[in-house]
Order: structure tokens, then C-alpha cells, then sequence
């Protein structure tokens, strides 16, 4: 407010038992030069605070406010300090100046001490002095006013908004706060005042906890403005915590030194929460609470960096609900979306907390498994996940029988970019699904072959064998009881021209479905006799030879009659020969099935089962057919030593193998602690890298001369079968008779065998 201009009349109030000094005082004012006073003269000091009542508090402008009061010492109802007093608590906004003679003095100079502004001696009062000295209070009674006014303003306003403000001293002691920042601090201003900023306003970093140092500290030294980090955490003084944003400033004195620094804050707990979750949601499956596509893709970027920083692998696994479309059209949408939260539940519970389970939609989830040591950790993990949806899902009245199909890729053999890896993994969970689901395959180049791709490479194999292209590999199979070789299998190869040495998984079943693999499987089984007859006429032991058949082939009517041809052809000894044949082929027609193997069994060829335990044969239907040998399958043999179940199930097998009079071979060894597992368990033979990869013919012959592998007469053929492979083998004694002298164990590989 503006002090009250001097241009005014101002009302003075004057308190006087005496008439003659009133009169005085009248005539000092009068003649004032420069101001206009008018004087109401009342003589008592009754009278003088009953006109003061009269003047209501607010009201300091009105025509009729009194702008001071000139009060006698000693008036006639009330004489000395008393009178000073009172008007002092009826009108501490007015000032107040005594008149006294110069024997009363030191009365008046107390009367200061108690309120009054200034005192006057009746004898001096004069036209000069009397209006200077009334101009001079008036004026700073209404400077102080002023200054009331603005405080107070300042004060309103400061706890009206919404902002917290601490204002400290140039030492960062507590000067000021107003009520949001009493609020959020915990602290009223009275107990916080001159305490040190750090004892009141605590603040640390979100994310690291850590203590964040005096901002005020900061602001008066660079004489700025300073911000706080974004993630700024108040600690109320009883431990709660609010996330704020502020900022800080110095003060400057008149002389621009800084005097201390202000500081405004709001909590933005609740915008950064609401950020926070918005983030969430942008990242994450609203039905499972996983990670999205997007987030996926984030992590899956970093863990490729990763890994390739540290020349590490990492496996993503595309898993896929089978028959999910079934249950939801069937059972609804809302059974539907139950199901996949339980799955998301069950799979999270199959990884690592590093590794990342995340939904892209429907039924189809992805595992990132940042850092594998080796493909069979992903593969482990595969058999897991399949073995998670083992139990059904009780859903509600319903209890569903689910299972998952899942293709697994490895970073960087199978891709390095993050779409690639993710369309692979895809590929090979589709090729899971054709493999008759519930179960998993790794990613192969050829499963990205395009219609007109696989056409072509039909086209070639029906040239294949006019072009000689077609190669045996060859893998020996060994007795466990004495470490000696037993038998070899024929594995074919097709040397494309130019896509390189083609595996059979790629091209059997482009054979299978093109009838080509009669003449192929024709091909394989002349050429297989023809070479163990070779070897044999050598000097090389008499080994039984496994060939692989197809489906395709048995179904054929002249099947048999071929195999009969065929060994008449090349004089091999149709005892020494092995067909193999999976699980699929008893499955579709028990009766037809009986004859040919009857036919193939008076041939007297042996026959074994391929691939035991994927298919779903149980050995009692088993029972039924003439089948000499079976042959675990290498994914049981695999995690042997690492899994409780599969362990179980390979003993299961050889135990029931035994009974039933089977030969059990395990495919697949690859390490010596299977080896001495599947030996104490009474495995009677075993075939893997462990021994040897497949070789080429030359290469097998080697290896069987480096063996010590010859045709002597030591041979003991087994009980019942004239043909075994002979044993001379010098191996010491113990479990594991080929590991002294065979090359250290094989890096054990899964795909991109020979
Ligand atoms: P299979 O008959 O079960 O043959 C064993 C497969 O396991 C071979 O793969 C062999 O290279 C591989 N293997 C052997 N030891 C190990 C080991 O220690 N670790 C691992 N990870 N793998 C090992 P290959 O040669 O790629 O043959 C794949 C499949 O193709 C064969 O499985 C068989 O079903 C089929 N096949 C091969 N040759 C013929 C054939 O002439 N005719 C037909 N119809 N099918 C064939
Ligand atoms: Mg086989
Ligand atoms: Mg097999």
C-alpha cells in the first residue's frame, strides 16, 4: 500500500486536561507551512478512547481517521504512563506522540519504551518542529503499514499455491517455509527455523538411493538457478517418501550479494507414478502381465549386444499353444484368456529371473535366454517348457490337456539381427508342428526354403543318384559289455552341386512325399551291402549293418522282394543286416505291418525300432511285433545326466528292452558320464559322437584299423546271432573301455553332423 499522500489533511488527535496548552498546540499546527492538519481535541483520556472506538480498525483512510494522537502526560482523569497504555492497545496501528514538560522527560522516554513513537516538550512546541515532527511518524506509521500489507500478501500467497518454498540463509539455515513445504517436509517452520537445509529437506536419487548433496550449496556458489535430477525423492521427517521436481535460486541483497537461496517444489508422486505405469503398459501384455513385443524386442537387441561384447550365445524359444484355436472357439474367449494367464504362470517358472518370457499375442510366447553356454542348455530349457504342461490346467469347471510346440534358435548361428532370430525361431516352431506337435525343433536353414526352393531341390535329388551325389557315412555302434565295435549304421548324404553336403533331415521328407525315396532307399541299401561286404572280404571284422528305412519304402508291395534281391546282388549275409524303421510305421496299420515284418523277419534280417520314445508306442504293443533291437532316441540320452526324467525313462526302457529279449542301443552319446550311466544300467550298446561323428567310408576303414579293430579268430559272436563284430579291441578294464584310446570326447554337436 502507498504511504497517505502529504497533500492530505490529516486528523490529529489531541489528548489535553489544559486549554492553554491546547491552544498551543492548535497554533503550532495552524501555522504550519507545508501540511494541513486538523486537530480534534478531546481533554481526558476517556474521551480520547471513546473517539477511538468510535474509529473502526480497518478503517485508516476514511475522512475521519485519525492519523496520530498527541497525547499529555498528565491529564486530568489519568496522569503518567497509564494513558499511554491504554491507546496503545486501543490503537497500536496509530502513532502516538507525548507531550510533557521538561521535568516529566524520562516519564516520556519510557513512554517510548512501552509503544509511543516519539515525545515532544510542551515548551518547544512550536509552528517548525510540531508538524515536522507529526509529518515524520504519519509518514513511517505508514511505511510500516506498507510493509504489514505486503508481508502479509506475500505470506497469503506463499501458502496458497501449490508449491512447497524453503527460503535459507547464505549459510543454507532455515529462514523460511510455507505450509505445503511444512507439509511435505514433515517440519513446522517453527521447529525448522535455523536448522541446517539437509536436517529438513532430505532428498535422494530414485533409482540409486543415494543422498543427493545441498542444492542451495550449488546455487549460491554458481549464483543461478539450479534444477534437481529428474528422479528426486523427498524423505518426510517420518520416513515417507514423495517424489518432487524443483528448483533453486539465490537471494541478492540490494548490494547484489547473495544473502541465502529460495527453493519451490511440488510432488510429482503422483504424475511420475501415472508415467511410470504408461511406460508399463506400452511394455507389457495387459491379459498375462508379460513382456510385450516391444519390450522384447528391447531386450532382445540388448542380449545380441551383449553377447556379442562378450562372444557369448543366447537362445530365443517361440513357443506355441497346440490346438489353442480349438479351446477357444469351443469353450470361449473367456476360458481362452484364463489358459494363457496360467501358461504365462507355468513358464515363468521354468527360466531364470534373467531371462525374459514374453507374449506377442494370441497363444504364441517367446523365451530369451540371454546367455547359453551351449545349444543343449536352450534344448534343456525346450523340454521344460514341454514338460510344464504336462498337469492339466483346471480351469473353472474345466480341465484342459495342453500342449506347446516350440522352435528354438541360437544367437549367432542361426541369425544375428533381431527379426531374423524371431522369423527363424517361427520356422522352427512351425516345423515342431509338423512334427506332430508337443514337442521342439532348433531352426535349420532349409526350414526358410520357398515353395520354389523345394521344388528345385526335388528336382535335383531326382538326379541325384544318375549324378552320383548321394554319399554313406558310416557310425559305429559299440558293445558296452566289451567296448568293442558291434555293428555300423548307414547314414546317407547328398553332395548337392551347389548347395554343399545336404543332411537327410532336409531332403527325406521332399523324398518321402515325391515317392523318390524308393530308389533312394534302393540305392542306399545296395550300396550299404555292397561296402560291408567290401570291407569284410578285406579282412575286416564281419560288422551287422543298420540301414534306415522310410515308411514309404515298407509300404511298398515289392519292398521286401527288393531287400531279398538286393542281398542275393551283393552276396551280404542277410544276418548281418539291420533295417531300422520308426515308430510311425507301426502306427498305421498293425495288420499290414505284421505281414512285412513277418516277410522281412524269414529273410532273416533283424529288425529295430529308430528313435525310441518320440512316437507313442508302449512296449507291450511292441510285443506284438518281431523286433530284435531298440534304439533310445538321442534327445532321452541328451540330458541323461541332467534330468531326473529322462534318466527314468531311458532305465525304464533298457529294463523292459531286457525283458522283452531286445537289444537297447542309446543313440546320441556324447559324454562320458552317459556313458557310465547307461553302462550301470545295463545298456547292451550305445552309438554317438563320443565314439565317433559319421565317416566316409575310406574314413571308417581307418578308424577301425586305428582301433585295432580286426577279423580274428578271438571273435565270440553273440548268443543266437551269427553276426558281430570281433573283438580284439585291447581296452583296459573298467567302465569306460573306448575312452583310452579314443580321441577326447568330441565337442558335442547337435546339428551340422555328418
Ligand atoms: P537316425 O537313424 O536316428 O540316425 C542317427 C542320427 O544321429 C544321425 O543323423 C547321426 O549323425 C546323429 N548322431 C549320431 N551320433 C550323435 C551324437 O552323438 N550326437 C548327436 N547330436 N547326433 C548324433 P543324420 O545322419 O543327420 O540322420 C538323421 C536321420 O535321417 C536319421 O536318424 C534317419 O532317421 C534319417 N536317415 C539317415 N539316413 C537315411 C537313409 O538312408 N534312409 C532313410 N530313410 N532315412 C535316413
Ligand atoms: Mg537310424
Ligand atoms: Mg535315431
Amino acid at each position: 500500500m502507498n504511504p497517505r499522500a502529504f497533500d492530505e489533511i490529516h486528523n490529529i488527535l489531541l489528548i489535553q486536561g489544559d486549554g492553554q496548552d491546547a491552544q498551543s498546540v492548535r497554533d503550532a499546527l495552524a501555522n504550519s507551512s507545508d501540511r494541513a492538519f486538523r486537530v480534534e481535541w478531546v481533554k481526558s483520556c476517556a474521551l480520547g478512547l471513546e473517539r477511538l472506538a468510535a474509529q473502526p480498525l480497518h478503517d485508516r483512510d476514511g475522512p475521519n481517521a485519525i492519523s496520530a494522537i498527541l497525547v499529555d502526560l498528565m491529564l486530568p482523569d489519568l496522569a503518567g504512563l497509564g494513558s499511554v497504555d491504554r491507546l496503545v492497545t486501543a490503537a497500536p496501528q496509530i502513532p502516538i506522540i507525548v507531550l510533557c514538560s521538561m521535568q516529566d522527560e524520562l516519564v516520556a522516554k519510557e513512554a517510548i519504551q512501552r509503544g509511543a513513537q516519539d515525545y515532544l516538550l510542551k515548551e518547544h512546541l512550536n509552528n517548525y518542529l510540531l508538524p515536522k515532527t507529526l509529518a515524520g511518524v504519519i509518514e513511517r506509521a505508514s511505511i510500516t503499514e506498507a510493509l504489514f500489507d505486503e508481508r502479509e500478501r506475500a505470506q497469503v500467497t506463499l501458502n496458497s499455491i501449490g508449491d512447497a518454498v524453503i527460503s535459507t540463509d547464505v549459510e543454507g539455515r532455515i529462514s523460511y517455509m510455507n505450509s505445503v513445504a511444512e507439509r511435505l517436509t514433515g517440519w513446522p517452520l517453527k521447529e525448522a527455523s535455523g536448522r541446517p537445509l539437509e536436517e529438513v529437506f532430505k532428498i535422494i536419487d530414485a533409482e540409486m538411493r543415494t543422498t543427493i548433496a545441498n542444492p542451495t550449496a550449488k546455487a549460491t556458489e554458481e549464483n543461478a538457478t539450479v534444477g534437481l535430477p529428474p528422479t528426486c525423492i523427498l524423505i518426510r521427517r517420518d520416513g515417507e517418501e514423495s517424489a518432487i521436481e524443483d528448483s533453486f535460486a539465490p537471494i541478492h541483497n540490494r548490494r547484489g550479494h547473495i544473502t541465502g537461496a529460495v527453493m519451490v517444489f511440488h510432488d510429482v508422486s503422483t504424475a511420475r507414478a501415472l508415467t511410470l505405469k504408461l511406460a508399463y503398459m506400452a511394455q507389457h501384455d495387459t491379459l498375462t502381465d508379460l513382456p510385450n513385443r516391444s519390450l522384447l524386442n528391447d531386450r532382445l537387441g540388448q542380449a545380441i549386444g551383449e553377447a556379442q561384447r562378450h562372444h557369448s550365445a543366447l537362445a530365443l524359444l517361440y513357443l506355441d499353444l497346440d490346438r489353442f484355436k480349438l479351446i477357444n472357439d469351443s469353450l470361449g474367449h473367456l476360458v481362452g484368456d484364463h489358459l494363457l494367464q496360467s501358461v504365462a504362470l507355468r513358464l515363468r517358472e521354468c527360466v531364470r529371473t534373467t531371462d525374459t518370457v514374453s507374449r506377442l499375442g494370441g497363444d504364441e510366447f517367446v523365451i530369451l535366454l540371454s546367455e547359453v553356454a551351449h545349444e543343449q542348455d536352450a534344448a534343456h530349457c525346450a523340454d521344460k517348457l514341454l514338460e510344464a504342461f504336462r498337469n492339466p490346467f483346471a480351469l473353472g469347471d474345466h480341465e484342459l490337456h495342453v500342449t506347446a510346440s516350440i522352435g528354438i534358435v541360437v544367437h549367432p548361428g542361426d541369425g544375428t539381427a533381431v527379426e531374423t532370430l524371431l522369423q527363424n525361431a517361427d520356422s522352427a516352431m512351425y516345423e515342431a508342428k509338423k512334427h506332430g506337435r508337443n514337442n521342439y525343433q532348433f531352426y535349420r536353414a532349409d526350414l526358410n526354403w520357398t515353395a520354389g526352393e523345394q521344388q528345385a531341390l526335388e528336382n535335383g535329388l531326382r538326379h541325384a543318384i544318375a549324378r552320383q551325389e548321394l554319399e554313406l557315412y558310416y557310425q559305429p555302434i559299440m558293445s558296452l559289455s566289451t567296448g568293442a565295435i558291434d555293428g555300423v549304421e548307414a547314414l546317407v548324404r547328398w553332395q548337392h552341386p551347389t548347395l554343399g553336403l545336404v543332411l537327410p533331415d532336409q531332403f527325406i521328407s521332399i523324398a518321402e512325399e515325391s515317392g523318390l525315396i524308393v530308389p533312394i532307399g534302393q540305392w542306399v541299401l545296395r550300396e550299404a551291402c555292397r561296402q560291408a561286404k567290401a570291407w569284410h572280404d578285406a579282412g575286416l571284422p564281419r560288422l551287422r549293418l543298420a540301414v534306415n528305412v522310410s515308411a514309404v519304402e515298407l509300404r511298398s508291395k515289392e519292398y521286401v522282394a527288393g531287400v531279398a534281391g538286393m542281398l542275393a546282388q551283393t552276396g551280404f549275409d542277410p544276418r548281418c543286416l539291420e533295417l531300422e524303421l520308426t515308430e510311425t510305421f507301426l502306427m498305421q496299420d498293425s495288420k499290414s505291418t505284421a505281414v512285412v515284418f513277418g516277410a522281412i523277419k524269414e529273410l532273416g534280417v533283424q529288425l529295430t525300432l529308430d528313435d525310441f520314445g518320440t512316437g507313442y508306442s508302449s512296449l507291450s504293443y511292441m510285443r506284438r511285433f518281431p523286433i530284435d533291437t531298440l534304439k533310445v532316441d538321442r534327445s532321452f540320452v541328451r540330458d541323461l545326466t541332467m534330468d531326473a526324467s529322462d534318466a527314468s525313462v531311458v532305465s525304464a526302457v533298457i529294463n523292459m528292452g531286457r525283458s522283452l529279449n531286445m537289444r537297447v542301443v542309446a543313440e546320441g552319446v556324447e559324454a562320458l558320464d552317459q556313458l557310465v550311466f547307461l553302462k550301470e544300467h545295463g545298456c547292451s550298446e550305445a552309438q554317438g559322437y563320443y565314439f565317433s561323428r559319421p565317416l566316409k567310408a575310406p574314413d571308417f576303414a581307418v578308424w577301425m584299423s586305428q582301433n585295432n579293430v580286426t577279423n580274428d579268430s578271438r571273435a565270440v559272436n553273440r548268443a543266437g546271432r551269427n553276426c558281430s563284430g570281433t573283438r580284439s579291441v585291447r581296452a583296459p578294464s573298467g567302465i569306460h573301455p573306448r575312452a583310452a584310446f579314443l580321441p577326447p570326447v568330441i565337442a558335442p554337436k547337435m546339428r551340422g553332423s555328418q
